[in-house]
């Protein structure tokens, strides 16, 4: 069998497991021990798995295989912070944030090569779109992560602790990926993260938010960067699609769904006197009131000629301020890791665009008499 036709074990759930074990004629508890060596161990060699008999790992290397995604670079940040850039199968790279901070281990992960979606003030939006990752790329960043930190003897040891779908791509846009791999983070037999500390970060693609709401308990963060439609179209364009009552009924839903409570965090990337000035704190305040949900303010990260800047700390504080006398709990992003550039909107991968967008873009700049300066393989959280 030739190694296209195996099967990658790396971004199967657990019933996923138990049917491929079923389909080759073994028992299905099979899948519990060979998801414990992959995702507990980080194991890619059969023969490491010392309780699995010597005739199922040949016949499991025959069919099967257990391939993350290829390591390009790995940078580690004075910080702390890592990032690896990791190669997927259409070609292009992406890109992976671990960030250390108080004990925790948060992992933002990608889910796209590119984005389709074009947010203005995104460098990812800025490279085009070129492929959905598959589950096993998507859970591959969290095991490439884990690995890097040594064997993982126990789950209470491993590096990551929380996850932010928060990298390059539009989660939602890639649903069932998504889901899969975020399943495998949550499983006892994946990596064992509690729902409440796997986040997926959407631009608002609405409908996806009810679809979401009827597979997982995950919490949510929605990108809303405006506090108005007129705005907030010209800085995230699918608002133009699904614009703000639309998109904040469907996280209403969301968080107010059956089971237990969810949770729902604001992004607002602040961007200097863009959407930074104190009307728009103060419009935001009335657009959420009642609204139960946390806000998260992004001071915005510059990339090459972005055209925003990011606001002074003291505007930074001003609207966080109006935000706290208005009664929200309302944070500010720390900047991590940007001597590796990979903060927040600064992750860009190597991304070969299908949409010709980062074309468009480089004719444009050429035409403003900017040379186009070559960019180093970077990312975002
Ligand atoms: N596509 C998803 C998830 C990835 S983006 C989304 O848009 O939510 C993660 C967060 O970083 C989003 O809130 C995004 O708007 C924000 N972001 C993008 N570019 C940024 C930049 N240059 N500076 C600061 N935040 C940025
Ligand atoms: Fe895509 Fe999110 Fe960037 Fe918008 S902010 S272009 S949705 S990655």
């Amino acid at each position: 069998m030739n190694d296209v036709a195996k099967t990658n074990l790396l971004g199967l759930t657990q019933p996923q497991m138990e049917t491929f074990f079923e389909s080759i004629g073994e028992k299905r508890f099979r899948a519990g021990q060979v998801m414990k060596w992959i995702h507990h161990f980080g194991v890619d060699d059969f023969d490491a798995m010392t309780n699995v008999g010597k005739a199922l790992r040949e016949k499991l290397k025959a069919c099967a295989e257990i391939r993350g995604p290829e390591v390009v670079s790995q940078d580690i940040s004075s910080d702390g912070t890592r990032k690896w850039v990791v190669r997927v199968a259409s070609g292009s790279c992406v890109e992976t944030v671990y960030i250390p901070q108080n004990g925790r281990g948060t992992l933002c992960v990608s889910s796209q090569a590119g984005c389709a979606l074009d947010c203005s003030f995104c460098s990812t939006g800025k490279q085009g779109f070129n492929s959905d990752l598959t589950s096993a790329e998507i859970i591959g960043q969290v095991w490439v992560a884990n690995k890097s930190f040594g064997t993982v003897p126990a789950k209470s040891d491993r590096a990551v602790t929380n996850v932010v779908m928060m990298g390059m791509g539009e989660p939602l846009l890639n649903f069932d990926n998504v889901v899969a791999a975020m399943n495998i983070m949550m499983d006892d037999l994946g990596y064992g993260i509690s729902k409440r500390k796997v986040t997926l970060s959407t631009s608002g693609v609405a409908p996806m938010i009810d679809k979401l709401a009827e597979v997982t308990d995950v919490a949510l963060a929605l990108s809303l960067h405006a506090p108005n439609d007129e705005l907030r179209n010209k800085l995230v364009p699918i608002n133009k699609k699904y614009p703000l009552a639309v998109v904040l009924d469907a996280c209403r839903r969301y968080i107010g769904g059956l089971g237990e409570k969810r949770s729902l965090t604001v992004e607002y990337t602040l961007l200097k006197d863009v959407n930074d000035q104190p009307e728009h704190a103060e419009q935001l305040a009335t657009l959420l009131k009642d609204f139960p949900c946390k806000i998260n303010l992004i001071p915005f990260n510059p990339f090459p000629h972005s055209g925003y800047e990011r606001p002074s700390n003291n505007a930074i504080r001003r609207f966080q301020d109006l935000l706290h006398h208005a009664g929200f709990n309302v944070t500010v992003r720390t900047t991590r890791g940007d001597d590796i550039d990979a903060a927040c909107g600064q992750l860009v991968g190597q991304v070969m665009d299908r949409t010709r967008r980062s074309e468009r873009y480089i004719a444009v700049r050429q035409l403003n008499g900017e040379a186009e300066a070559p960019r180093p393989a970077v990312s975002r959280t």
